[in-house]
């Protein structure tokens, strides 16, 4: 991308930050054995993914034993959703996910579905958050596992996890988060959010695409989704992705060190950009703007506006956005997590903009100067074609 064009599409991927690359060369080439072998270059390449686990396990708190490395958050989620489920399914045949779950979680839980489970989709608010008693209510005796994303990909939600894990706790119920756009931006404690299972995917922290992994609390009920050579104890076969696991913790590590600093400045850009945009616009809602949410997302409703047109606007202007989800292979369906926010995010075109490390205050000047315009023209395109 030339240094003209404005990146604000991070929440979709972010880029491979230069440390993180450098600590991954030498598994492509010069350390790039498989792990499982017994001899000197084979134990190199353990040592290299022992450590990653290591580093990984001390930024969530808990045990390296804990961590299974996947092929990114769409793996880990389903691990985490039908792993848990069909573990569980002598017990009861109950799970519990938001409304506003990525696909990676909705759709393991359609999967479930069709294997006989009964699936609820609890409601959120407008701001997109769950209630903690609704959620509670929402527990049946034969419930085994409820998903609650951590922080929402599409309005940046932040979600009252340790609060909603401490009822599921105390019901018996394995309590697993989405934690994907939540890593490397909050705290992954898992001791203090009190859960049984959270998934991170190292794209969207600066690290490569095609690798995450899924904490899995010791003695949490888990069956394996793929099966093998037995890597990752059982619990994942396939021979590990050294260099993009070593990139993972690496870009977790780095992400962890300055987070507090890095989300101060960019909720601060955040900010700005929505105070101008709001006040040059007319008919422009922020959607999750009166709730805790992440410090890059900022979801933008323009009434009257089409949001791919507008998109494609923003694109030819220099400017990388995103609609809903980009996650959805390039599709603009009618996002469901704006769906569930009811009528003032629906009503209009929704723009995510999605800040990063690499943004600056130019940019978002930039930005902010061009967005109303061009939504003016995008409205009065609309007019002129009625
Ligand atoms: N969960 C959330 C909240 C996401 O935002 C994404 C990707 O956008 C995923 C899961 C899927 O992760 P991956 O792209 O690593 O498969």
């Amino acid at each position: 991308m030339s240094d003209a064009r404005i990146y604000l599409d991070h929440a979709a991927t972010t880029p491979l930050a230069p440390d993180v690359l450098e600590a991954m060369q030498p598994y492509f080439s010069r350390d790039g054995y498989n792990p499982s072998s017994i001899h000197a270059e084979g134990r190199r390449a353990r040592e290299a993914v022992d450590s990653a686990r290591e580093c990984i396990a001390g930024i969530l708190h808990c045990r390296p034993k804990e961590i299974v490395f996947t092929a990114g958050g769409t793996e880990a989620d389903n691990m985490a959703v039908i792993g848990a489920a069909r573990a569980a399914r002598t017990r009861g045949k109950h799970a519990l996910a938001t409304a506003i779950e990525h696909h990676a979680v909705l759709h393991a839980m359609r999967a479930l579905r069709d294997e006989g489970f009964d699936v609820t989709l609890l409601p959120v608010d407008a701001n997109g958050l769950v209630d903690v008693e609704r959620f509670a209510d929402a527990l049946r005796d034969d419930t085994v596992l409820a998903a609650v994303m951590y922080a929402n990909n599409e309005i940046g939600t932040i979600q009252p996890i340790a609060e909603l894990a401490e009822v599921a706790r105390s019901r018996g119920v394995v309590f697993s988060t989405d934690a994907v756009q939540a890593a490397g931006t909050l705290d992954l404690d898992v001791t203090k959010l009190g859960i049984d299972a959270l998934a991170i995917s190292a794209h969207k922290f600066y690290g490569p695409k095609g690798v995450g992994a899924l904490y899995v609390r010791d003695g949490t009920p888990h069956e394996p989704l793929i099966h093998g050579g037995g890597q990752e104890r059982g619990r994942r076969s396939g021979t590990e992705n050294v260099s993009g696991i070593v990139g993972m913790a690496k870009a977790l590590e780095v992400a962890e060190r300055a987070r507090i600093e890095t989300n101060a400045r960019i909720a601060a850009l955040r900010d700005a950009l929505e105070v101008k945009v709001t006040a040059a616009c007319p008919g422009v809602h922020v959607n999750a703007k009166s709730v805790q949410r992440l410090p890059g997302i900022s979801s933008l409703t323009f009434a009257g506006v089409d949001a791919e047109s507008l998109l494609i606007a923003l694109d030819l202007a220099g400017i990388a956005a995103s609609a809903g989800s980009a996650c959805a292979a390039g599709s603009l369906e009618a996002s469901h997590v704006i769906a569930a926010l009811g009528a003032a995010a629906s009503n209009g075109g929704t723009l995510r903009l999605s800040l990063g490390r690499g943004t600056t205050q130019e940019q978002v000047d930039r930005v902010a100067s061009l967005l109303p315009s061009l939504v003016a023209s995008q409205r009065e395109g609309a007019t002129l074609s009625v």
